[in-house]
C-alpha cells in the first residue's frame, strides 16, 4: 500500500466535503446569533436551521436541542445536570461518563457486552430514592449496541431518568431518542463527518436542566456562552449526510464481516470480541492473544493502517481496556486488543491489504515468541 488506509472512523471521521464548505460559509457571517440586528438575525436563522437538522438526525424536537462543544461536555450536562445524586452507569461507559459520576452504581455487562438487565432492576429496586440511569447506545470499542430501550422502560417505572450515550450511532444505526424511551442522549459531530470540537445534547420530557455555565442566556439558558456557529453549521451538514451513510451500512459491514473471516482463516487464535452479539456494522474488536494492543498498533501503522488500541491509553500508558474486562475478559487478552473501525470510503482493496498486513505483522510476532 503506498498511502496510509484510515481504519480509525471510531476515532473520529473524516470531515465530509458538504461539511467543509458549510463551515467555511458560516466563517463569512459576521453576526452573533443573539445580536437583534440584521447580522445576527443571519446568523441566528443559520443556528435554527442548523440545530431543527440535528434534531431531525435523532427524531427530537429542536428545542429538545443543546448545542455544546461535543460528546464530552452534553454527556457531563447530562449526569451533572440531572440533578440526581444516585446515578447507575453500565460498565463499559465512555470515561467521559464514568469520570462525570465517578461515585455512580457500575451495572456489569454479560461476557457478549451487552449490559446486564437484571442487575439494572435488582440496583433500581434496592432503594426508593429517584435515579439517573445512563446506558450507551453502542459501544466505542467493541460496537455492541446496547438495549437501550428496554433499559430506559425498567429505569422510568422505578421513577429513574434516562440519559444515553448515542454518541457512535449516528450514520451507522438507525435509532430514535423517542422510540429510545430516553430522557436526554448526547451526539458528537466528529464521528458522523462534521467537525471536532462540537456536539449535542438532547433534553426531552421537559427534564429540568442545571446549566454548567452561566453568563448567557443561550440554548434557553440551558449553556451559556456565543454558540460556535461554523462547527454547529458543520454538524448539521453532517446530520443531514447521515442518510447517505446509512444506505452504506450494509455494504460496510459486509467488508467488516469478510475481515474477520480472513483474518479468523489465517489465525485460528484470534477472538473477535462481541461477535455473536448485535454489532455497529463498522467497528471490529479482535484481540490476539499474546501481543499487546500498543505493539500491534505500532506494527500496523509502520505497515500503513491506521487502528486503534482496544485500550484506553492515559499519560502515554496503554491501558487494559475497560471495557474488555467488564466483559470478563482476562488481562491477557484485554492488552492484546485493537479496534478496527471502517467508514463510507472503506474499498475490499483496503480490506485485502489490512489482510495480509495483519499476517505479516502475526506471523513476526509468533517467530519472535518462538525464539
Ligand atoms: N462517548 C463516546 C461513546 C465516544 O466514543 C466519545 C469519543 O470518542 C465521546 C463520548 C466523546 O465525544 P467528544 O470527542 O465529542 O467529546
Amino acid at each position: 500500500m503506498s498511502r496510509a488506509v484510515y481504519f480509525d472512523y471510531n476515532a473520529t471521521a473524516p470531515v465530509l466535503p458538504e461539511a467543509a464548505e458549510a463551515v467555511a460559509d458560516a466563517l463569512a457571517l459576521v453576526g452573533n446569533p443573539s445580536s437583534v440586528h440584521r447580522f445576527g438575525r443571519e446568523a441566528r436563522r443559520l443556528l435554527e436551521d442548523s440545530r431543527a437538522a440535528v434534531a431531525a438526525l435523532v427524531g427530537a424536537a429542536p428545542e429538545e436541542l443543546v448545542f455544546t462543544s461535543g460528546g464530552t461536555e452534553a454527556n457531563h450536562l447530562a449526569l451533572a445536570g440531572a440533578g440526581r445524586t444516585r446515578i447507575l452507569v453500565s460498565a463499559i461507559e465512555h470515561p467521559s461518563v464514568l469520570e462525570a459520576a465517578p461515585c455512580a452504581v457500575r451495572i456489569p455487562v454479560g461476557p457478549d457486552g451487552i449490559v446486564d438487565l437484571v442487575a439494572l432492576k435488582a440496583r433500581l429496586s434496592e432503594t426508593l430514592e429517584p435515579a439517573l440511569v445512563s446506558i450507551m447506545l453502542a459501544n466505542n470499542e467493541t460496537g455492541v449496541i446496547q438495549p437501550v430501550a428496554e433499559a430506559a422502560h425498567l429505569a422510568h417505572a422505578h421513577g429513574a431518568l434516562v440519559h444515553c450515550d448515542a454518541v457512535q450511532a449516528p450514520g451507522r444505526i438507525r435509532f430514535d431518542a423517542e422510540l429510545l424511551g430516553v430522557d436526554c442522549l448526547s451526539l458528537s459531530a466528529h464521528k458522523l463527518g462534521g467537525p471536532k470540537g462540537v456536539g449535542a445534547l438532547i433534553v426531552r420530557n421537559d427534564v429540568p436542566l442545571a446549566s454548567a455555565f452561566r453568563g448567557g442566556g443561550q440554548e434557553r439558558g440551558r449553556r451559556a456562552g456565543t454558540e460556535n456557529l461554523p462547527g454547529i453549521a458543520g454538524f448539521a451538514a453532517a446530520a443531514r449526510a447521515a442518510e447517505r451513510a446509512l444506505a452504506a451500512a450494509r455494504r460496510v459491514e459486509g467488508l467488516r464481516d469478510r475481515l474477520e473471516a480472513r483474518l479468523k482463516a489465517r489465525a485460528p487464535e484470534l477472538v473477535v470480541v462481541g461477535k455473536n452479539a448485535p454489532r455497529l456494522p463498522n467497528t471490529s474488536c479482535i484481540a490476539l492473544p499474546g501481543a499487546s494492543s500498543e505493539t500491534q498498533v505500532i506494527a500496523l501503522d509502520l505497515a500503513g493502517f491506521a487502528v486503534s488500541a482496544g485500550s484506553a491509553c492515559s499519560s502515554g500508558k496503554v491501558k487494559a481496556s475497560h471495557v474488555l474486562k467488564a466483559m470478563a475478559a482476562d488481562d491477557k487478552l484485554a492488552g492484546s486488543a485493537i479496534r478496527v473501525s471502517l467508514g463510507c470510503g472503506t474499498t475490499e482493496a483496503e480490506i485485502e491489504g489490512f489482510v495480509e498486513a495483519w499476517s505479516a505483522m502475526r506471523g513476526r510476532l509468533v517467530a519472535q515468541s518462538a525464539a
